[in-house]
């Protein structure tokens, strides 16, 4: 069975999916994590954000692993905490952005979801990376929340910055973040994560029974 969690940063996609999946003893895939990756190596490489044709060849040929205690390599490198760093929240959805891009990670995702039970985050994964997913969650969270949660995990950042690179990153991110027509959306705003994690339990109970 495949579980779609799906909004935008700091709606609580990763805390959620993670404890989810830990719950169920399913699988957990990070797609931000990915073109994440990609947008570091890319980064590194000094190529330029801007060329699809590059970027594209780059993923192919630079497959993003992710090891059994959840750590994310690229390029023989691990990235797991050089991905989280501002300079890369503030240039993914620059790469991302680009079809052929999206292509390969598409498919890599489909991969990786396809054996077995497994909980699989992102933005278009309802939608187009597995639009047949039993369960599809679509989950929003107030922006001064989403802030306050952001700054929690990025204490070096100022206030202000953060709020501007959440609204810029909103509005690049904006074309790929339509909720599939049907998920079910969670306000996690005023939610503990473990409530947020028994609804989407109760969701996937039901499947399961049907
Ligand atoms: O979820 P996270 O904040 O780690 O995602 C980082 C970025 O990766 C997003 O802002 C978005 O630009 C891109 N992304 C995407 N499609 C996905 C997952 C992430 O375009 N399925």
């Amino acid at each position: 069975m495949v579980v779609a969690i799906d909004g935008p940063a700091g709606a609580g996609k990763s805390t959620v999916a993670r404890a989810l999946a830990e719950r169920l003893g399913f699988r957990y895939l990070d797609t931000g994590a990915m073109y994440r990756a990609l947008t570091w190596l890319a980064m590194k490489r000094g190529l330029d954000l801007g060329d699809a044709g590059a970027l594209a060849d780059l993923a192919r040929e630079q497959p993003v692993l992710f090891s059994e205690d959840g750590r994310v390599w690229i390029g023989g490198t691990d990235i797991t905490s050089s991905i989280r760093e501002t300079r890369v929240d503030r240039m993914v959805p620059v790469v991302a952005r680009h079809h052929p891009v999206r292509e390969v990670m598409r498919e890599r995702q489909r991969e990786l979801g396809r054996d077995g039970d497994v909980v699989i985050e992102g933005r278009d994964i309802g939608t187009v990376v597995a639009p047949d997913a039993a369960v599809k969650v679509f989950l929003v969270a107030d922006r001064e929340e989403r802030a306050k949660r952001r700054i929690a995990e990025r204490p070096g950042i100022g206030a202000d910055a953060l709020a501007t690179d959440l609204r810029l990153r909103d509005e690049s991110d904006a074309a790929r973040m339509q909720p599939a027509p049907d998920a079910t959306e969670i306000d996690t705003t005023n939610l503990e994560v473990e409530d947020v994690v028994d609804r989407i339990e109760a969701l996937v109970r039901e499947r399961s029974a049907a």
